[in-house]
């Protein structure tokens, strides 16, 4: 049987944060990616940690002399990099360690470090038209300041004709090495060269306007269809009309949020439109026709059928919002509201009176 507390060198009475400090020293000292590390010593190290950083493992060990209650420990053979195994890392089965684990993986060159550029981000922009707008469709630019292709180079960054030569920042090795502070102290790690982007060489004239990167600050100008029909809160997606990636490595993508302004006359419900008017009796009585308008703005009239129930809208089919996307129109709805006649006049009364009676 392992003693875990002899591996840590501390007492069978040692405190949580005793432990704890006594393997962040080991594990400093052995460290497999330091000069003199030491591999054995380092998981064994763990292993004892794990044991007895965990209250209810550490109990049992006391108890019983061992905390197998699954615990695979940190190495299950010479697979992975340099012989080392990282599967206890991964596991999540090493709790302080996320942050050393994930230095040791970059500082191995397990990260792919392929050469890359930067893709332009994707944009969002809110766009506010009419009822009258999303009714009959509309095409309008908008213009908004983004990553544009650099006017200067074309996008490639300088004069290719003139050549390449290694990136002085990274020695034509296409990354760099870093010191990393980490749980157990100072690391060092690669990362991809910030100057040529892991692509090793570089103009040897860059553009003097972008910098290299084939891109500049400016305004794009983008032509915007909204259909027919287009509903409130719509996103229509503009592919490729987002920010400008580095060296032409792709656009965003722009993203317009439709939001359609409230009418002074229409109300809108799917693709049916609500308009209100107001009758008299003497309409109601008479059955008279109304007059309304559509959102086309034309004058059409409207017949007060028999048994009219004011409540209920009055619909004129095929006077409503396009559907979007489909063929044929919703409806107008109207909305009747009865004006109160007034005073009637003594012959009025009669009149009426008489009406009822036959
Ligand atoms: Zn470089
Ligand atoms: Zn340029």
């Amino acid at each position: 049987m392992k003693d875990y507390y002899k591996i840590l060198g501390v007492e069978k009475t040692a405190s949580e944060e005793e432990i704890k400090k006594a393997f962040r020293k080991l594990a400093h000292q052995h460290h497999p990616d330091k000069q003199g590390g030491n591999e054995s010593k380092f998981k064994e190290a763990n292993e004892a940690y794990q044991v007895l950083s965990d209250k209810q493992k550490r109990a049992q060990y006391d108890r019983f002399g061992t905390a197998d209650g699954g615990f695979g420990g940190f190495g299950g053979g010479p697979q992975g990099f340099e012989g080392f195994d990282f599967s206890g890392f991964q596991s999540g089965q090493v709790g302080d360690l996320g942050d050393i684990f994930e230095s040791f993986f970059e500082g191995l060159g397990v990260q792919n470090r392929r050469p890359t550029y930067r893709k332009g981000s994707d944009l969002e922009m809110s766009m506010e038209i009419s009822l009258e707008d999303a009714f009959s469709g509309i095409t309008r630019e908008v213009s908004f300041d983004t990553f544009i292709v650099c006017a200067k180079c074309s996008g490639k960054g300088g004069d290719l004709s003139a050549g390449t030569k290694n990136c002085a920042t990274c020695n034509g090795r296409g990354e760099v090495r870093e010191e990393r502070q980490t749980f157990f102290g100072n690391f060092a790690q690669n990362r991809v060269c910030p100057t040529c982007n892991g692509h090793r060489q570089v103009p040897n004239k860059p553009c003097p306007e972008c910098k290299g990167s084939g891109r500049t600050k400016g305004a794009r100008k983008v032509r915007v269809e909204i259909v027919a029909g287009v509903q409130n809160g719509q996103i229509v997606k503009m592919a490729g009309a987002g920010e400008t990636g580095e060296k032409g490595s792709g656009n965003g993508d722009l993203y317009l949020h439709i939001k359609i302004k409230p009418h002074n006359i229409f109300t809108r419900q799917g693709d049916d439109l609500i308009v209100k008017k107001e009758i008299t009796a003497w309409d109601l009585l008479l059955e008279r026709k109304i007059e309304v308008q559509t959102i086309e703005g034309k004058k059409i009239k409207v017949e007060l059928p028999s048994g009219l129930n004011l409540r209920e809208y009055l619909k004129v089919a095929g006077e409503g919002m396009p559907r979007f996307g489909s063929f044929g129109r919703g409806a107008l709805l109207i909305n009747l509201t009865l004006k109160s006649p007034g005073k009637l006049s003594h012959k009025a009364q009669k009149l009426i009176e008489e009406a009822e009676g036959a």
